[in-house]
């Protein structure tokens, strides 16, 4: 069982040693530290090279915005993401619901699982071998 505080302000499932809030700085120190459903982060290559991900129960796949410096939860631009090739700055989210699912953000040229178009704000189950098509880039869940 992994330790974590549910922010009482937006209930993003922090990571129990962390004092603010990831998502929005709320401070945790009153914040109890409770057993959370054992969640991990999902395993996920691009071209064979495994994607960083950080732990948390959502998680955007996108792009850095090289204006404001933006960066989604998995950045797509060390592979090259770009509007020339369909990525959107956010393009789709993973999310744990005790499960991983993946939810379409209303991306500019969609998202596609095993090679259905996704429904934006309609998620759907992944499960390991799952393929994900991000404009011309795609990622492997492997569970
Ligand atoms: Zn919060």
């Amino acid at each position: 069982m992994a330790l974590i505080k549910i922010c009482p302000n937006c209930n993003q499932r922090n990571r129990a040693e962390v004092r603010e809030c990831e998502r929005c700085g709320t401070s945790l120190l009153m914040t109890e530290t409770m057993d959370a459903p054992a969640i991990a982060p999902p395993k996920l290559s691009v071209n064979h090279q495994p994607l960083y991900v950080p732990l948390r129960v959502e998680l955007v796949i996108g792009r850095t915005d090289r204006e404001t410096g933006w960066a989604p939860d998995i950045d797509l631009s060390p592979f090259g993401a770009s509007s020339t090739n369909g990525v959107s700055r956010r393009h789709v989210r993973l999310i744990w619901n005790g499960e991983w699912q993946i939810e379409d953000l209303n991306s500019a040229n969609g998202t596609y699982l095993n090679h259905r178009r996704l429904t934006p704000g309609e998620p759907l189950p992944l499960s390991p071998g799952s393929v994900i098509q991000v404009g011309k880039l795609f990622i492997v869940y492997h569970g």
